[in-house]
């Protein structure tokens, strides 16, 4: 995955077709949101990047999680776009075509998520709504705390939680890039719709 890679960084290829989320993500939306939105934040990465060669050398989880080695004057701007490079690989990676996935988690996280909102389907209700509290743009989070606990959580812009000793599961992108050329203003579609092709990593908690 990329967010193990260094500078340059490199969109990889979309391994489906535009076509293979829909109808839950049509063609050009998945086009649009890979091909122009994730290869911009590379690009603008990368472009950050370039005049500090002492930073060549370090990863994605590098860069986001020691802020205070980044040079002063472009650090805002690194971190942006390396959250976007960061967030963007993670919510791509678990995307597949709807006929490939079960459409349910399984196994040791879908006991965690049923035992900490009741049931798989109260969960998605309470992740849907915390994205609908997102003002402006974010990224709605499922991680596991330190002891193993299910949390959702907002993140804003392009924040990450990279800083945080949370396990990332898998990240919903609450940006209107991400749902607009489909679903225009009805993002309560988009949020009912991103379950179809979302793939659940098999989650494995050591304690
Ligand atoms: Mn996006």
């Amino acid at each position: 995955m990329l967010r193990y890679t260094v500078y340059p960084f490199r969109l990889p290829e979309w391994p489906y077709g535009y076509d293979a989320l829909s109808p839950y993500l049509n063609a050009e939306t998945v086009y649009f949101h890979y091909d122009k939105h994730f290869r911009a934040y590379i690009n603008n990465l990368n472009a950050l990047l370039k005049p500090y060669p002492a930073l060549h050398g370090k990863t994605l989880e590098n860069l986001l999680s020691a802020p205070q080695d980044l040079p002063g004057e472009a650090k805002v701007d690194i971190l942006f776009q390396a959250g976007g490079v960061y967030n963007h690989d993670v919510y791509f990676n678990h995307l597949a075509p709807p006929d490939h996935i079960l459409h349910k988690p399984t196994g040791l996280l879908y006991e965690l998520l049923r035992n900490k909102f009741g049931s798989f389907t109260k969960f998605k209700e309470k992740f849907v709504e915390s994205a609908k509290k997102i003002k402006g743009s974010g990224w709605t989070v499922l991680v596991f705390t330190a002891n193993g606990e299910p949390l959702i959580l907002n993140l804003a812009n392009q924040d990450t939680v990279v800083p945080f000793d949370y396990t990332l599961v898998f990240l919903m992108d609450v940006w209107e890039h991400s749902y607009y050329l489909q679903y225009q203003n009805v993002k309560e579609d988009y949020f009912k719709n991103f379950w179809e092709v979302l793939v659940f990593d098999s989650y494995v908690f050591n304690p």
